[in-house]
């Protein structure tokens, strides 16, 4: 390769180097992550048992531990040729300002109107509802971005679309709410009085604001009691890890393109598929022993599910409407603290990266929310992106390590995903910039009290 070929500010792909396959990791990981089980009968969830909440092509993929590529469908490429390829930057101003020798690049997922990489599962999601002749979908979101993704790709393939936003982010966010409105979703704050779980955990929380936990078991219940409708999901899934790899198998073309090989791979980690996304080419070299790489997810002090949690089968839902999934947990009942402004507040993670954390292809590093928006306010300033919150996580520790290699005088080549931007996010901004923004670290006791709800039975011990 021309290693020796001047690195532009932007590396951009030409359309004829976009991925035509997205990238299944767990065909090439020797322990597979463990099936998502059946609450009731313990047993791995089978194909029939999932059709009635997912999509029959989505249950497919959900299942899929062996083909190593998946065909990206034709209107699929043809819309990701819409908003992508996604530019590769190297953050040259980002250096300088640092005075560091490291190299630093990042993904920038923010290029369209959801503003995250959401989209890029949103529109593979809407397009199997559509094959299988569905009426709609519905969903969860929590600080918005997801449901307008799916509201795009929605109105893009004229499914019906329902929203069920965190009550929180719903006040305090009306202008997600009105983006989505724009693209036809009907978006209803949770917990509602729409669903029985709704109606129950209401009851049980009065004046509680809501959690995504609460917001998926009524997205859920909502699905399954309409006919012709199917529950989609943002995040946590192994199929949208799949979805998400079109960002890692571009980062991938793009930096062979300048014989560019990271030392370092950082991203933030919320359910997990925007890093698992990007990690997903670089984690299969590593597991078919070609190359080694050091991958950073980077979560929320606050919300510490890998750095802290419990590798046990937890439900993905505070309802408990769903099936167990093997992950790193705080349990299924953790709420962050409501001084968390962050984002990446799921209290699992991707059963995927849960597995790859645990077998040691990865390590993980919690970062405290005044640190994150210092390290938003510093890359804003030279780089000329407003970062989301959740992005700002990896750029705190792509930051952290690249004045790291200052002191070491070390060279390292840092890539890190910036998935998305944070115009929606100036309440957050807002009380950063007011010097407001404080950190709120849960105790172990605060902890204990998520763990003491996780599901106990043989094999399942804490
Ligand atoms: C949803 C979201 C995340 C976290 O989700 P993952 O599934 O962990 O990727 C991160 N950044 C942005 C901008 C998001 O919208």
């Amino acid at each position: 390769m021309a290693a020796n070929k001047e690195i532009p500010y932007k590396i951009y792909l030409e359309e004829s180097e976009m991925p035509r396959q997205w990238y299944n990791v767990r065909a090439d990981m020797k322990n597979k992550p463990a099936p998502l089980l059946n609450p009731e009968t313990l047993k791995p969830m089978t194909f029939d048992e999932l059709r009635p909440v997912f999509c029959d092509e989505l249950v497919k993929q959900e299942l899929d531990d062996t083909d190593a590529y998946i065909d990206i469908p034709e209107e699929i490429q043809k819309f990701y040729k819409m908003y992508r390829p996604s530019p590769l930057v190297r953050a040259y101003c980002l250096e300088e300002k640092l005075q560091t020798p490291a190299k630093i690049y990042y993904k920038f997922e923010g290029n369209n109107t959801s503003g995250s990489h959401k989209l890029n599962s949103a529109i593979a999601q809407a397009y199997y509802a559509k094959q299988q002749g569905l009426k709609g979908v519905t969903t969860e979101t929590g600080a918005g971005q997801w449901g307008t993704a799916l509201s795009m790709a929605c109105s893009y393939f004229g499914l019906d679309c329902q929203v069920y936003m965190v009550k929180v982010s719903y006040e305090q966010k009306p202008f997600r709410r009105e983006v989505m409105r724009t693209y036809g979703a009907k978006v209803t704050p949770s917990p509602s009085d729409t669903t029985a779980v709704g109606r129950k955990i209401l009851a049980e929380h009065p004046g509680t604001g809501g959690s995504l936990g609460c917001a998926i078991s009524e997205a859920v219940e909502a699905a399954t009691s309409q006919e012709g409708y199917r529950y989609v999901l943002g995040s946590v899934l192994s199929q949208v890890l799949l979805h998400q790899t079109v960002i890692g198998l571009e980062t991938k073309t793009a930096m062979d393109k300048y014989g560019i090989v990271p030392d370092m791979i950082i991203g933030c980690a919320g359910g997990g598929s925007n890093l698992g996304g990007l990690i997903s080419p670089f984690v299969g070299e590593m597991l078919r022993g070609e190359r080694n790489y050091d991958i950073i997810a980077v979560e929320p002090a606050s919300c510490p599910s890998l750095t802290r949690g419990k590798f046990v089968y937890d439900f993905c839902d505070t309802g408990h409407v769903c099936p167990l999934a093997k992950m790193y947990t705080l349990g299924s009942e953790f709420i962050p603290s409501p001084n968390h402004a962050g984002g990446l507040r799921y209290h699992g993670m991707s059963s995927i990266l849960s597995q790859l954390y645990h077998d040691g292809y990865m390590t993980a590093r919690s970062v405290e929310q005044t640190a994150v928006f210092e390290a938003a306010e510093q890359f804003a300033r030279v780089e000329g992106i407003l970062p989301a919150p959740e992005s700002s996580h990896a750029i705190r520790v792509a930051i952290d390590e690249a004045l790291k290699c200052k002191e070491t005088g070390e060279e390292k080549t840092i890539l890190f995903g910036l998935t998305g931007t944070g115009y929606f996010d100036m309440v957050a901004y807002e009380k950063y910039n007011n010097g407001q923004m404080t950190d709120y670290i849960p105790t172990d006791a605060d902890l204990q009290a998520g763990f003491d709800r996780i599901p106990k039975f043989p094999g399942n011990e804490i």
